[in-house]
């Protein structure tokens, strides 16, 4: 089986001068397989972030080695590690961090534009996608005209647009009310499971992280099967 991530022996630790230094992540093993979809439970401060920076080569790791498609990523120039970030490499925050200048679609061609896709294709994608979460009626509207949940679901349409093979999401439904948590949840599941890509997806919430494959938990640096 083919692991879309792979972490060996990854360490990560935070000076803010002696003795103030906290390690966050302790020699952390951790695979993913092709299609493997990992809920990452643990309490704010834990080092969630963290661990979904380095495995997204957005930071470096100080010990240890981070693969991508079983490609050791570790020591590879900025310019590789870049393209990988761009085309195999999905992201999603809490907060949904679209250009508020730019309707639902356009945030959803502009990046496909950026990579090459012709205007017809990245529209039709676009649209795709939006009918996938059930905002076909919100394409022309801007971010600050949509409702949270709406907002979030163009966020995970607009990491999924490059067809990423592996999804990081950080609190994806963090701001969001428990129900409309939920729903906005299931949708980025069924997007996830249709589209067959591996995710780690960090959450407080127990409830989601039981529709996900297994669950990890982060405790004292460590990574503890749930
Ligand atoms: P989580 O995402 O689980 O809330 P983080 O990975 O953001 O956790 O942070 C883990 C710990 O590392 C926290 O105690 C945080 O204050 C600390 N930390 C995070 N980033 C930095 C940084 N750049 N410098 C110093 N400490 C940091």
């Amino acid at each position: 089986m083919t692991n879309i991530l792979t972490l060996n022996n990854v360490s990560k630790t935070y000076k803010l001068g002696q003795p103030n230094q906290i390690t966050v992540l302790d020699q952390v093993n951790l695979n993913v397989e092709k299609g493997e979809v990992v809920g990452l439970i643990a309490p704010s401060g834990a080092g969630k972030s963290t661990l979904l920076h380095i495995s997204g080569l957005l930071d470096n790791a100080d010990h240890g080695q981070v693969k991508i498609d079983d490609v050791d990523h570790t020591n590879l120039h900025d310019r590789k590690r870049t393209k990988t970030r761009r085309q195999d490499i999905g992201f999603i925050y809490q907060f949904h961090h679209l250009l508020p200048e730019f309707n639902a679609i356009e945030n959803l061609i502009l990046p496909q534009l950026a990579d090459g896709v012709s205007k017809p294709n990245s529209l039709q994608r676009a649209m795709d996608l939006l009918v996938s979460v059930n905002l076909e009626d919100r394409a022309y509207h801007r971010p600050a005209e949509l409702s949270g949940g709406e907002q979030q679901r163009v966020a995970f349409c607009r990491a999924m647009v490059n067809s990423p093979k592996l999804l990081l999401a950080d609190e994806p439904t963090g701001n969001l009310d428990p129900d409309t948590a939920m729903h906005v949840f299931e949708l980025l599941m069924k997007l996830v499971r249709k589209t067959g890509m591996s995710a780690v997806i960090a959450t407080h919430n127990y409830e989601l992280s039981q529709l996900m494959d297994r669950q990890i938990a982060l405790k004292k640096g460590k990574i503890v099967e749930v």
